[in-house]
Protein backbone atom coordinates (compact mmCIF):
# COMPACT_ATOMS: atom_id res chain seq x y z
CA UNK A 1 0.00 0.00 0.00
CA UNK A 2 1.06 3.40 -0.97
CA UNK A 3 2.32 5.44 2.54
CA UNK A 4 1.81 9.32 2.50
CA UNK A 5 4.77 10.11 5.28
CA UNK A 6 6.97 13.00 5.63
CA UNK A 7 10.31 10.66 5.07
CA UNK A 8 8.97 9.04 2.19
CA UNK A 9 8.26 12.33 0.12
CA UNK A 10 11.31 13.85 0.88
CA UNK A 11 12.92 10.44 -0.60
CA UNK A 12 10.43 9.98 -3.78
CA UNK A 13 9.64 13.84 -3.97
CA UNK A 14 10.56 14.05 -7.57
CA UNK A 15 7.94 10.72 -8.74
CA UNK A 16 5.48 11.91 -5.99
CA UNK A 17 5.22 15.30 -7.62
CA UNK A 18 3.63 13.40 -11.14
CA UNK A 19 1.01 12.37 -8.43
CA UNK A 20 -2.47 13.79 -7.63
CA UNK A 21 -3.67 13.55 -4.35
CA UNK A 22 -7.29 13.98 -3.36
CA UNK A 23 -7.36 15.48 0.43
CA UNK A 24 -9.84 14.93 2.61
CA UNK A 25 -10.03 16.85 6.00
CA UNK A 26 -7.52 15.19 7.93
CA UNK A 27 -4.91 15.13 5.60
CA UNK A 28 -5.01 18.96 6.20
CA UNK A 29 -5.07 18.45 10.10
CA UNK A 30 -1.90 16.61 9.04
CA UNK A 31 -0.08 19.40 7.23
CA UNK A 32 0.10 17.66 4.01
CA UNK A 33 -0.67 20.46 1.55
CA UNK A 34 1.84 22.91 3.14
CA UNK A 35 4.54 19.97 2.24
CA UNK A 36 6.28 18.94 -1.28
CA UNK A 37 4.65 19.89 -4.79
CA UNK A 38 2.35 17.06 -5.36
CA UNK A 39 -0.90 17.86 -7.36
CA UNK A 40 -3.68 18.40 -4.41
CA UNK A 41 -7.05 18.31 -4.87
CA UNK A 42 -10.22 18.80 -2.48
CA UNK A 43 -14.14 19.60 -3.19
CA UNK A 44 -16.05 22.56 -1.79
CA UNK A 45 -17.30 20.79 1.08
CA UNK A 46 -14.21 19.11 2.48
CA UNK A 47 -13.02 22.21 2.61
CA UNK A 48 -15.76 23.71 4.29
CA UNK A 49 -14.78 21.44 7.29
CA UNK A 50 -11.32 22.24 6.92
CA UNK A 51 -11.88 25.85 7.20
CA UNK A 52 -14.78 25.46 9.88
CA UNK A 53 -11.59 24.02 11.66
CA UNK A 54 -9.61 27.81 11.19
CA UNK A 55 -6.77 25.90 9.18
CA UNK A 56 -5.02 28.87 7.00
CA UNK A 57 -6.93 28.78 4.24
CA UNK A 58 -5.19 31.23 2.27
CA UNK A 59 -2.49 28.62 2.12
CA UNK A 60 -5.02 26.46 1.16
CA UNK A 61 -6.29 28.15 -1.29
CA UNK A 62 -2.99 29.19 -2.91
CA UNK A 63 -1.71 25.23 -2.80
CA UNK A 64 -5.01 23.03 -3.61
CA UNK A 65 -7.10 22.77 -6.24
CA UNK A 66 -10.78 22.78 -4.94
CA UNK A 67 -12.96 21.33 -7.34
CA UNK A 68 -16.59 19.95 -7.64
CA UNK A 69 -16.98 16.13 -9.15
CA UNK A 70 -19.34 15.62 -11.80
CA UNK A 71 -23.24 14.21 -11.05
CA UNK A 72 -22.52 10.95 -12.08
CA UNK A 73 -19.59 10.02 -10.36
CA UNK A 74 -21.24 11.04 -7.11
CA UNK A 75 -24.24 8.39 -8.45
CA UNK A 76 -21.89 5.87 -8.29
CA UNK A 77 -19.97 6.08 -5.47
CA UNK A 78 -23.68 6.41 -3.44
CA UNK A 79 -24.43 2.84 -5.57
CA UNK A 80 -21.25 1.26 -4.11
CA UNK A 81 -21.25 2.79 -0.54
CA UNK A 82 -24.61 0.92 -0.86
CA UNK A 83 -23.80 -2.05 -1.62
CA UNK A 84 -20.45 -2.30 0.43
CA UNK A 85 -22.69 -1.42 3.60
CA UNK A 86 -21.13 2.16 3.95
CA UNK A 87 -23.40 4.85 3.06
CA UNK A 88 -24.88 5.80 6.62
CA UNK A 89 -21.24 6.14 7.43
CA UNK A 90 -20.62 8.77 5.00
CA UNK A 91 -20.70 12.25 4.74
CA UNK A 92 -21.87 14.32 1.62
CA UNK A 93 -18.15 15.49 2.05
CA UNK A 94 -16.86 12.08 2.09
CA UNK A 95 -19.06 11.26 -0.80
CA UNK A 96 -17.70 14.08 -2.69
CA UNK A 97 -14.53 12.95 -2.10
CA UNK A 98 -14.60 9.50 -3.81
CA UNK A 99 -16.46 10.74 -6.45
CA UNK A 100 -13.48 13.28 -6.97
CA UNK A 101 -11.02 11.18 -6.92
CA UNK A 102 -13.13 8.52 -9.49
CA UNK A 103 -12.73 11.72 -11.38
CA UNK A 104 -9.36 12.06 -11.55
CA UNK A 105 -8.65 8.40 -12.10
CA UNK A 106 -10.76 7.93 -15.20
CA UNK A 107 -10.02 11.13 -16.80
CA UNK A 108 -6.29 9.07 -16.56
CA UNK A 109 -4.37 10.52 -13.77
CA UNK A 110 -2.78 8.80 -11.64
CA UNK A 111 -4.36 9.16 -8.29
CA UNK A 112 -4.27 8.96 -4.70
CA UNK A 113 -7.11 9.55 -2.33
CA UNK A 114 -5.44 10.48 1.18
CA UNK A 115 -7.96 9.63 4.06
CA UNK A 116 -7.57 7.82 7.41
CA UNK A 117 -11.70 7.30 7.31
CA UNK A 118 -12.55 3.77 6.80
CA UNK A 119 -15.60 3.99 5.52
CA UNK A 120 -14.13 6.27 3.07
CA UNK A 121 -11.44 4.12 2.77
CA UNK A 122 -13.87 1.30 2.22
CA UNK A 123 -16.19 2.42 -0.44
CA UNK A 124 -12.81 3.82 -2.41
CA UNK A 125 -11.14 0.68 -2.63
CA UNK A 126 -14.49 -1.33 -3.75
CA UNK A 127 -14.69 1.39 -6.77
CA UNK A 128 -10.40 0.37 -7.59
CA UNK A 129 -9.26 4.02 -5.87
CA UNK A 130 -5.90 3.53 -4.64
CA UNK A 131 -5.51 4.97 -1.21
CA UNK A 132 -2.82 6.88 0.79
CA UNK A 133 -2.93 7.06 4.35
CA UNK A 134 -1.61 10.19 6.03
CA UNK A 135 -0.20 8.99 8.53
CA UNK A 136 1.93 5.17 8.82
CA UNK A 137 0.17 2.66 10.36
CA UNK A 138 1.37 -0.32 8.75
CA UNK A 139 -0.36 -2.71 6.86
CA UNK A 140 -3.11 -3.93 8.80
CA UNK A 141 -6.24 -2.02 6.90
CA UNK A 142 -8.35 -4.30 4.94
CA UNK A 143 -11.65 -3.85 3.48
CA UNK A 144 -14.53 -4.75 5.48
CA UNK A 145 -18.29 -6.05 4.71
CA UNK A 146 -21.15 -4.89 7.45
CA UNK A 147 -24.13 -7.01 8.18
CA UNK A 148 -26.92 -5.48 10.07
CA UNK A 149 -27.64 -7.60 13.16
CA UNK A 150 -30.54 -7.77 15.40
CA UNK A 151 -29.98 -7.33 19.40
CA UNK A 152 -33.18 -8.95 19.97
CA UNK A 153 -33.25 -12.00 18.06
CA UNK A 154 -29.45 -12.60 16.67
CA UNK A 155 -30.42 -12.37 12.79
CA UNK A 156 -27.79 -11.35 10.91
CA UNK A 157 -29.10 -8.83 7.38
CA UNK A 158 -26.81 -8.14 4.52
CA UNK A 159 -28.83 -4.98 3.51
CA UNK A 160 -27.66 -1.98 4.77
CA UNK A 161 -30.25 0.33 4.89
CA UNK A 162 -32.78 -1.60 7.10
CA UNK A 163 -33.04 0.40 10.37
CA UNK A 164 -34.75 -2.45 11.96
CA UNK A 165 -35.24 -5.99 12.32
CA UNK A 166 -37.97 -7.51 9.87
CA UNK A 167 -38.81 -10.35 12.05
CA UNK A 168 -39.32 -8.80 15.91
CA UNK A 169 -38.76 -4.66 15.09
CA UNK A 170 -35.69 -4.68 17.14
CA UNK A 171 -33.55 -1.49 15.93
CA UNK A 172 -30.57 -2.96 14.48
CA UNK A 173 -26.48 -2.45 14.54
CA UNK A 174 -23.83 -2.46 12.17
CA UNK A 175 -21.21 -4.76 12.62
CA UNK A 176 -18.33 -6.06 10.44
CA UNK A 177 -19.12 -9.41 8.81
CA UNK A 178 -17.43 -12.37 10.24
CA UNK A 179 -15.70 -14.38 7.41
CA UNK A 180 -14.78 -17.50 9.10
ZN1 LIG B 1 -34.90 -9.39 15.31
Amino acid sequence: MHEYGATNFTQEGARLSEVSYVLDSTAFYSGIPYQGSGRYYTTYSVLDEVKHKSIGSQLVHSRVKVTEPSKSSIEKVRKNAEKTGDINSLSEADLSLIALALDLMESGDAVYLVSDDFAVRNVADSLGIPLSQTVLKGSGWHRISWVMKCRGCGKEYRESRLNECPVCGTKLVKKPLNNS
